[in-house]
């Protein structure tokens, strides 16, 4: 933080709503204006619960994005372009891709995980598909030499989201297969993980509770097109 500067702080962008990317809003809010995607916006003024991370109560007013987007937008600031860009229905519904292009880094926010499996919040509108449908989209417009921030973990690069995004479409097509095949989330969380990705159980999400994930949002995919009428 020393080397930062000891100007006022002038904006404050949240990737997405979790507490642990917006938990200081309330502090920074007083100072700077907060932008962030329409739906962190939503979520901050309902709170939730969360289940085992807790009930989030509603968040006070100088918690609060004061300038929303729907697709995106850019910032103009320290003479550079600071692109905003939502990445819809992955880890939530409201998450930014927040890349500064003059610097040649990309924050992907918890669209990323680097060193586990990643925790993806199907009860704020994310999506297993949707999260890998992302992350393949982020790889494909990575600058040359781009530095990626996850997250969660340690600064990446290409590599790194290269492996992660395989390691996603892994995890969909072993679920779906199973899943397809008529095998219970017992059966399949029993089973396990291929063993070169055991490694990423032992952080924040371990391998039964990423299977659920996944099993629980192909589910739910395949549930929301049962329910779709014919031909639409
Ligand atoms: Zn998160």
């Amino acid at each position: 933080m020393d080397k930062l500067s000891k100007a006022k702080i002038s904006y404050v962008l949240n990737t997405h709503w979790h507490f642990d990317h917006t938990g200081g809003n309330g502090v920074f809010g007083r100072e700077g204006r907060i932008v962030a995607h329409r739906e962190v916006r939503t979520r901050l003024v309902a709170g939730a619960d969360m289940g085992e991370f807790g009930v989030i109560p509603p968040a006070k007013k100088e918690a609060l994005p004061v300038i929303t987007y729907d697709t995106g937008m850019s910032l103009y600031f320290n003479g550079e372009e600071i692109r905003l860009t939502h990445l819809p229905a992955g880890h939530t519904d409201g998450d930014t891709l927040v890349h500064f292009v003059g610097s040649n880094v990309l924050h992907m926010g918890d669209q990323f995980f680097v060193g586990g499996f990643p925790f993806i919040d199907l009860k704020s509108g994310g999506s297993v598909e949707g999260y890998l449908r992302n992350a393949e989209t982020v790889l494909k417009m990575l600058p040359q030499g781009a530095k990626v921030i996850p997250g969660h973990g340690p600064l990446a690069g290409r590599e790194e989201l290269e492996a992660f995004v395989a390691m996603l479409r892994d995890s969909v097509s072993l679920v779906r297969t199973k899943r397809e095949a008529g095998k219970t989330l017992e059966q399949i969380k029993a089973e396990g993980m291929p063993e070169k990705y055991k490694p990423l159980g032992t952080g924040y999400i371990n391998e039964a509770t990423w299977l659920e994930t996944v099993f629980t949002s192909l589910e739910q995919s395949a549930n929301a097109a049962k329910a779709k009428p014919a031909g639409k």
